[in-house]
């Protein structure tokens, strides 16, 4: 594949300095969601603790939000306030990741800080203990913004032997997929597993169940830990929900949803009940399941309409699937197949809770 080599990262030189103490030092790796659906970090130096730090013991720190798109260049600070930590898979123990909230001088949260208000729905609906599972697909592109592995002028051969395949000339990069899982395993990210996907170059990670505002907090984390080791690989990551347009299955963030009561004994009813309520706020949950999903929702490629509402039990070409399982047993989740690829986890666990639930009042 014709690219720069300059891109590229050289990990395996890098390991010798890797290895140097830091002598009483860890390093804070802090990351935000930027305008832009992607996300930033910088790093900083903070004395080492006995015991790890807690998201209160971590400073608050602040970055230029005109770089970003998040501030006007006449009042640029923005806020990083430190929300979860994670141990970091790349520096190694103990230096760490910090998750940050961006909050504007004022007091206000900056517009693209989804999680504050998903947090406030998650602590007033907290007694549903409402559990989440996302499916993220992804497509891996080489440095000219081709699918990996693609012909430089050309297709590959029809869908078909890629999903979930095996061996050269099916899957490509799979040394990326297999090291991001192990990231997220280091990270104490709950990833559940991951499998190739329907178009070539495109790939899936599943993260959850995790509960409440740990959903989206712990997909962030997984998507920046995919750009790092992608970008160690010299691979771009793709979270376009179309990447490729036609005969090509586009990107989803599939949502699985279950509260206490749905995973019990009798809990079809409330599972009905929720799909009801979806129905009621389709155009809503739309206007925030990601940008761009107009061009994968078109009722083809196992996607639902993005005008209609539909669900049934196992139908992959439905709004929301019940899965044959659950369906069989009585009670435990469904599936919300909307979310573009490139939605943001907070908007769409939230907004599942709040057209569940209800909203929350502005104190
Ligand atoms: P699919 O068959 O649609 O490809 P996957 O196996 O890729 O499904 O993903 C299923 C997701 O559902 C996983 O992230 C898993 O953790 C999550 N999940 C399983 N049980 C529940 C539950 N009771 N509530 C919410 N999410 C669940
Ligand atoms: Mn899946
Ligand atoms: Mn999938
Ligand atoms: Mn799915």
């Amino acid at each position: 594949m014709a690219h720069e080599p300059s891109f590229v990262t050289y990990t395996e030189n890098l390991q010798k300095f890797m290895r140097l103490p830091q002598r009483g030092n860890i390093i804070a790796e802090y990351i935000w969601v930027d305008s832009e659906g992607g996300v930033r970090s910088k790093a900083r130096t903070l004395p080492e603790k006995e015991t790890p730090y807690t998201p209160d013991e971590l400073p608050m720190w602040n970055f230029d939000g005109s770089s970003t798109g998040q501030a006007p260049g006449d009042n640029s600070d923005v806020y990083l306030k430190p929300v979860a930590v994670f141990p970091d898979p790349f520096r190694g123990t103990p230096n760490i990741l910090v998750l940050a909230e961006c909050w504007n001088n004022d007091g206000t949260p900056n517009k693209y800080n989804h999680r504050h208000e998903c947090a406030k729905l998650m602590a007033a609906h907290a007694e549903q203990k409402p559990w989440f599972g996302l499916e993220q697909e992804y497509t891996l592109l080489d440095l000219n913004d081709r699918p990996y592995g693609w012909p430089r002028n050309g297709f590959p051969a029809p869908q078909g032997p890629y999903y979930c395949g095996v061996g050269a000339g099916k899957v490509v990069q799979r040394d990326i997929v297999e090291a991001h899982y192990k990231c997220c395993l280091y990270a104490g990210v709950k990833i559940s597993g991951i499998n190739a996907e329907v178009m070539p170059a495109q790939w899936e990670f599943q993260v959850g169940p995790c509960e409440g505002i740990e959903m989206g907090d712990h997909l962030w984390i997984a998507r920046y830990l995919l750009h790092r080791v992608a970008e160690e690989f010299g691979a771009k990551v793709s979270f376009d929900p179309k990447p490729i347009p036609g005969d090509w299955n586009g990107a989803g963030l599939h949502t699985n949803f279950s509260t206490k009561d749905m995973r019990e004994e009798g809990g079809m009813k409330h599972i009905e009940a929720a799909i009801k309520k979806l129905e009621a706020r389709h155009a809503e949950h739309i206007a925030v399941y990601g940008e761009g999903n107009e061009k994968r929702l078109t009722g083809r490629h196992e996607t639902g309409k993005i005008d209609t509402f539909t669900y049934g039990v196992a139908n992959r070409g439905a709004s929301i699937r019940i899965p044959r399982e659950v369906a069989a047993k009585g009670y435990g989740y469904f599936e919300d197949r909307r979310p573009a690829s490139n939605a943001d986890p907070y908007q769409i666990t939230g907004i599942i809770m709040e057209t569940c639930f209800g909203a929350v009042s502005d104190e």
